[in-house]
C-alpha cells in the first residue's frame, strides 16, 4: 500500500478543500499556493500511483479522464487554453507523491514552472 499523502487525506475528506470538478475517478481543487490566475490540481481518487509515468502504465483511462477534466476547468475558468504540468520526481520539484496535474491558465507568475 502506498504511503498516505496529503492528497490521500483530501480524497478521504480528512482535509477539506473546495471541489471544482469531480468524476468517478478524479477530483480537482485549487492549489493552496497558486502560481497563475487559475491554478487547479487534478488528482485521481486512487492513492495507488505516485507519478504520471506509473499512472500512464497502470491506468491510462484515469490519466485521460484527468486531462479531460483539465480542459473542462480551463473552459469554465479561463479561455480554454492551459498549461498541464506533472512534476515527476523530487529533483523535478515533486513534493506530493500522489500523482497530480497542475492546470495553469490566465496570467502566469513570471518564470514560474510551478
Ligand atoms: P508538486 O510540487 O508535488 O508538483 O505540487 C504539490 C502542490 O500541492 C503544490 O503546488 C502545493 O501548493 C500543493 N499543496 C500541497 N498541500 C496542499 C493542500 O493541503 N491543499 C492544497 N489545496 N494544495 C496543496
Amino acid at each position: 500500500m502506498a504511503t498516505e499523502t496529503v492528497f490521500g487525506k483530501i480524497v478521504s475528506g480528512e482535509i477539506p478543500v473546495e471541489i471544482l470538478a469531480e468524476t468517478e475517478r478524479v477530483i480537482a481543487f485549487p492549489d493552496m499556493n497558486p502560481q497563475a490566475a487559475v491554478h487547479v490540481l487534478v488528482i485521481p481518487k486512487s492513492t495507488e500511483y505516485q507519478n504520471v509515468v506509473e499512472l500512464a502504465a497502470g491506468d491510462p483511462e484515469t490519466l485521460a479522464e484527468m486531462i479531460a477534466v483539465a480542459q473542462r476547468l480551463a473552459d469554465e475558468l479561463a479561455e480554454g487554453e492551459f498549461r498541464l504540468i506533472f512534476n515527476t520526481g523530487e529533483g523535478a520539484g515533486q513534493t506530493v507523491f500522489h500523482v497530480h496535474a497542475h492546470v495553469l491558465a490566465g496570467a502566469f507568475k513570471e518564470h514560474s514552472l510551478v
